[in-house]
C-alpha cells in the first residue's frame, strides 16, 4: 500500500494499491485458468436439492453445451444469448457454455414480465434464451409482443414436464455425439463485449452495458489485492464457500461472486427461492465462510430471531454492497455474531464490471466503502465538473479498467456519462477523506434502489403515462425502513378524467416485476419542470417528503 498521500496536486486521488497487470486472456479463459489445480472440487451447489457441479464436470458440460450453441442454433462470434434463471447451480455452465462459443450474455431477472422481457430481447437482439420450464409462458408472450422467433432452451432441475418446441439444455450439454471442431473457428479477444446487463444509468430507461474480458478480468484482479480479498486461507487444501443469495443476473453476483470465484477455485451454494429461515440455514448447513449479499440481508441477520450467534459460527468475513448500510445496523450485526467479524463494504456499478472502491481489511470503519481499487482513479467533483478536495461532498467521477466500453448504440447516453478525457459519470455523491477512503453521501441520479434493485422511474413514469386519463406523471424514491428506498408517483390527470389510485397502480404493476411496484401515488396538479423539460425530482422530495 503506498506510503505517500493518494491526492495528487491536481486533486485526483490515486489508488493506494500496487497497479494490477491484467492478463490478455477472455473471461473464459481466465476463469478456467486454474482447473486442473481442483478438478475434484464443488463448484456450484443448490442448498435445498444438494444438486450440483464440480469443477470438472462443468468444464466438460460447458464446452458440449458451447459446441452445441454453435452447431444446433448457429451462435457465430458476438452473437448475443439470454440468460433468464433464478440462481440453480447450473447458472455456471450455461454461462461459460456460452462464452466459449463466442457469445455475449444478457441476463434478465427471472421474474421480469413478458413486457420487460420483450423489451431487452429486442434491445439487445438477442439470437437465444436459456430459461426454466416455468418461465416459458412469459416468454412466449414477450416473443409474441416483440413479434421474434428466437429458439428457447430450457433448463431442466426437477421432474416437471418440458414444454413443447423448447430444447432440453441438459441433453444438449450431455451430448457426447456433437463433433466440438466448430470451437477452433470463435475467435475472441480481450477488448470484445462479453457481458451486456441492462442498467438505466444517471436517467431514462435501461440500457445495454458493454462490458469486455479485460473490463471483468480486471475487476477480478482488482478485488485480488491482498488487503481487500476476502479470501484469507490460502493453504491449498481450503477452499472458500460462498452463500449465492444475490442473484447471479446482476453484476454484482455474476463477476465477483461467480466469474472470480470460480478462478479461484470457491463454491457456491445457490439459493433459488429465498426465505430468512431458508438463508439461515443454509450459512450453518453448508458453512459458508463468506457473505456478499446487500443492506436487506444485513438487516434480516442483525435482527431475525432464527439468527444466533450459531449462525455466524462458519462466517470469515461479510460485505455489504449495492445499495447504502447505517453503521448502526453493521453494529446490531457485530451484537448478533458475539464477535467482530470481518466486515467490508464495496461500492460500485454495473457500468464499473462493477466494483470500484471496497474497504480493505482491519479498516472497521462501516460507513466507508474504502479508496479507489488498484489502477483505479476517483474525482470528487462540483456540477460544474472542478475538482473538489478531502472532506468535500460531489459527484463520483471514475477512471479506470473495469469501466465499460460505453452502453450499446447509444451515442447520446455516452456523451452523457463520459468526460472528453475519459471520466466515467457515476451520479453518486461522496466525500473522500484524506487517505481518499469514500464514504457514500447520496444519490444525484435518478435511480431509485428497492432492496438493492434497480427500479428505474422513467420506467414506471412512461408506464403510467400510457394511461388514458393521466396526461403527467413523476416518479422518486422515498426511504423505506427495510427496502432502503420505495418508488412514489406523482400524476397529474387530463382534464375532466377520473382516475383512482388502486386503478392506476394495477395499470403499472401488472407490467413490471414485483420490487417495481407503484403502491403510493399522489394526484398533482402539475409535475415541476426546469425551462429544459427536466422533472425537478428535487423540488418533489422537498416538497412531499
Ligand atoms: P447497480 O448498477 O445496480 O449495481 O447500481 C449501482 C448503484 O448502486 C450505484 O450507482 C449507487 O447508487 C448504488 N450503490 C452501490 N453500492 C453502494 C454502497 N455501498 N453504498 C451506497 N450505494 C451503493
Amino acid at each position: 500500500i503506498r506510503k505517500h498521500s493518494v491526492w495528487t496536486q491536481d486533486k485526483v486521488i490515486k489508488s493506494p494499491y500496487k497497479s494490477i497487470e491484467i492478463p490478455k486472456y477472455t473471461l473464459y479463459d481466465y476463469v478456467w485458468q486454474n482447473l486442473d489445480k481442483w478438478p475434484e472440487r464443488t463448484v456450484s451447489v443448490c442448498a435445498v436439492t444438494g444438486r450440483g457441479y464440480t469443477y470438472e464436470k462443468a468444464f466438460k458440460l460447458s464446452n458440449t453445451f458451447a459446441a452445441n450453441l454453435r452447431r444446433k442454433f448457429k451462435v457465430r462470434d458476438g452473437d448475443t444469448v439470454a440468460v433468464m434463471l433464478p440462481n440453480i447451480p447450473d447458472y455456471h455452465v450455461v454461462s461459460l457454455g456460452i462464452l466459449e462459443a463466442g457469445g455475449v450474455i444478457t441476463t434478465l431477472n427471472p421474474i421480469y414480465t413478458a413486457h420487460e422481457v420483450q423489451r431487452q430481447l429486442l434491445l439487445s437482439d438477442a439470437k437465444i434464451i436459456v430459461t426454466l420450464p416455468e418461465t416459458v409462458p412469459t416468454i412466449r408472450e414477450s416473443l409474441k409482443m416483440a413479434k421474434l422467433n428466437i429458439p428457447i432452451i430450457v433448463v431442466k432441475t426437477n421432474g416437471e414436464p418440458i414444454p413443447e418446441g423448447t430444447a432440453l439444455f441438459n441433453e444438449l450439454s450431455e451430448d457426447v455425439h456433437v463433433d466440438k471442431s466448430c470451437l477452433k473457428e470463435v475467435r475472441r479477444g480481450p477488448n470484445d463485449i462479453c457481458f451486456l446487463p441492462y442498467s438505466s444509468g444517471t436517467t431514462g430507461l435501461p440500457k445495454g452495458v458493454e462490458l469486455s474480458h479485460r473490463n471483468i478480468i480486471a475487476n477480478c484482479e482488482q478485488i485480488n489485492e491482498p488487503l481487500v480479498r476476502m479470501h484469507n486461507d490460502t493453504t491449498p487444501s481450503h477452499q472458500d464457500v460462498i452463500i449465492g443469495v444475490l442473484p447471479l443476473y446482476h453484476i454484482y453476483a455474476a463477476s465477483v461472486l461467480m466469474f472470480h470465484k470460480m478462478s479461484m477455485g470457491a463454491k457456491l451454494v445457490t439459493l433459488t427461492k429465498f426465505t430468512p429461515e431458508s438463508y439461515l440455514k443454509t450459512i450453518e448447513k453448508h458453512r459458508t465462510n463468506i457473505v456478499m449479499v446487500a443492506p436487506p440481508i444485513i438487516l434480516l441477520m442483525a435482527n431475525h430471531p432464527a439468527a444466533t450467534a450459531k449462525t455466524f459460527d462458519p462466517i470469515d468475513s461479510i460485505c455489504n454492497g449495492a445499495a447504502p448500510l447505517a453503521a448502526s445496523d453493521v453494529e446490531r450485526l457485530m451484537k448478533k455474531a458475539g464477535r467482530q467479524l470481518d466486515f467490508r463494504q464495496g461500492y460500485g456499478l454495473t457500468e464499473t464490471s462493477p466494483v470500484v472502491t471496497i474497504s480493505p481489511k482491519g479498516l472497521n470503519r462501516y460507513e466507508a466503502t474504502g479508496p479507489p481499487l488498484a489502477s483505479t482513479e476517483m474525482r470528487i467533483v462540483d456540477e460544474n465538473l472542478k475538482n473538489l478536495g478531502p472532506n468535500e461532498r460531489g459527484e463520483i467521477l471514475v477512471r479506470g479498467p473495469q469501466v465499460m466500453k460505453g452502453y450499446r448504440d447509444n451515442p447520446q447516453a455516452n456523451s452523457e456519462v463520459f468526460t472528453e478525457d475519459g471520466w466515467f459519470r457515476t451520479g453518486d455523491l461522496a466525500v473522500a477523506d484524506n487517505d481518499g477512503v469514500v464514504t457514500i453521501a447520496d444519490r444525484l441520479k435518478e435511480l431509485i434502489k428497492v432492496k438493492g434493485f434497480q427500479v428505474p422511474p422513467a420506467e414506471l413514469e412512461s408506464l403510467l403515462r400510457d394511461h388514458p386519463a393521466v396526461t403527467d406523471a413523476a416518479v422518486i424514491g422515498v426511504p423505506h425502513q427495510t427496502k432502503g428506498e420505495t418508488p412514489k408517483a406523482f400524476v397529474v390527470l387530463r382534464n375532466g378524467q377520473k382516475c383512482t389510485e388502486k386503478e392506476l397502480s394495477a395499470f403499472v404493476n401488472e407490467k413490471v416485476a414485483a420490487y417495481k411496484h407503484v403502491e403510493d401515488i399522489t394526484f398533482v396538479e402539475s409535475v415541476p419542470k426546469s425551462p429544459s423539460g427536466k422533472i425537478l425530482r428535487r423540488v418533489l422530495k422537498d416538497q412531499y417528503c
